[in-house]
């Protein structure tokens, strides 16, 4: 599930992006509305949380602009309560709307609600996954093989279930850097090779089948191999 959030606050995007990428979404984010724009209409996305007040163009320009060529699911963010805005928002083809400021259960609630409602028409409930005898539940934060529980920090939970969402896609250091741990990611570090190699530790090491493979110069895949 890719999500796109156009908000010009630095500080609000980087948290919605955290917070969405230990949830198991690939994140992009733009801080204006032509970036916004351009990638909303270009791009593939499953979602858009779009800001209302934003510099270059609005997101009511942003929503019209991508309304002319899809129906991604779109949620407004405003800090304004204006019955107008939402008015004109859901006037525009917006499909729901929240006011800042919002608790980040909130949002996450919107956002699988809309992704549940389909308006791209793949979308589909996010509560567990599954890979061979691998499962996570996404609500409890917790992932079992074979009917074991797996020990697992925050952090490896979060490693984990982005390429489990991804599976069978490659993901480099560079994009699990900056959905799992931080977009300033310094790439100097090895913190996603240890995370990895503590994460495969627990999660193929005891058992027969390996499913968390690396591909050499590019990433990492999560799969199940013949
Ligand atoms: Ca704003």
């Amino acid at each position: 599930m890719r999500i796109l959030v156009v908000e010009d606050e630095r500080k609000l995007a980087r948290y919605l992006q955290q917070g969405l990428g230990e949830n198991g979404f690939m994140v992009d984010v733009a801080h204006d509305g032509i970036e916004g724009k351009h990638l909303a209409t270009e791009g593939d996305y499953d979602l858009v949380l779009l800001d209302v007040m934003l510099p270059g163009v609005d997101g009511f320009g942003v929503l019209s602009a991508l309304r002319k060529t899809k129906n991604t699911p779109v949620l407004m963010l405003t800090a304004r309560d204006k019955v107008e805005d939402r008015v004109l928002g859901l006037e525009n083809g917006a499909d729901d709307y929240l006011v800042k400021p919002f608790a980040f259960s909130e949002l996450l609630a919107r956002v699988q609600a809309l992704l549940r409602r389909g308006g791209s028409g793949n979308a589909q409930e996010i509560t567990s996954l599954r890979l061979g005898d691998l499962e996570l539940d996404l609500v409890r934060r917790k992932a079992t093989r074979a009917e074991d529980r797996l020990d697992l920090t925050a952090k490896e939970f979060s490693l984990l279930a982005l390429l489990m969402r991804r599976q069978g896609h490659i993901l480099s250091r560079t994009q699990l850097a900056e959905q799992v741990w931080d977009m300033n990611f310094d790439s100097d570090t090895n913190v996603v090779e240890v995370a990895v190699r503590r994460l495969r530790a627990k999660l193929d090491d005891p058992y027969a089948e390996k499913l968390l493979h690396t591909v050499r110069g590019m990433g990492y895949v999560l799969e199940r191999r013949p």
